[in-house]
């Protein structure tokens, strides 16, 4: 099924620490498309985990561009993209395509060459896959969610269970 094929993670992890960066390399990866709320921090949060700035650390020192892509509003955005070192792209629509090829640009890398990483199956693994890019679905944060979201995690966990029955992804590593 086509529609399958749009909605399955590349690798699905129970946390950013658990990604398998050799797997990365070996697909030929130069950059991180990183989503930011239930990702990076919890929802709506601005706390740095010692796990996020050590992942953020270690991929950029094995050689990976980053960038942040968040649907989130740009202050906080800024806000946490100046502290972690990292560039952002805030409102950013996802799935639709322009903050990709935005992101693309700042990462000097094309879709095939890039990974998306975030928590959410519609906008951030749908988002990657359909740009063509190597997509990573990680266990959210925490369990806030924007008020769409939480809605749409009903549909998503329906979905994550559809796909593992059918053996096209597993449990969450790690
Ligand atoms: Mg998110």
């Amino acid at each position: 099924m086509v529609l399958a094929r749009f909605l399955t993670p590349d690798q699905y992890v129970s946390s950013i620490d658990k990604i398998d960066l050799d797997d990365l390399k070996q697909a030929g990866v130069e950059g991180v498309i990183c989503d930011l709320d239930n990702t990076l921090v919890p929802f709506g949060s601005e706390t740095i985990s010692e796990v996020t700035t050590d992942w953020l650390g270690e991929i950029q020192e094995r050689g990976f561009r980053v960038v942040l892509v968040s649907n989130a509003l740009s202050k906080r955005v800024k806000r946490l993209s100046d502290r972690l070192g990292v560039p952002a792209i805030a409102g950013a629509t996802k799935p639709r395509a322009g903050a990709y090829r935005r992101a693309m640009k700042v990462l000097d890398a094309p879709p095939d060459r890039c990974a998306a990483v975030g928590d959410q199956l519609f906008t951030d693994v749908v988002g990657g896959n359909r740009m063509g890019m190597h997509t990573i679905l990680v266990v959210p944060l925490s369990q806030r969610d924007f008020f769409m979201t939480k809605l749409l995690r009903l549909i998503e966990r329906w979905t994550i269970g559809y796909l593992q029955r059918r053996g096209l992804t597993g449990r969450p590593e790690g």
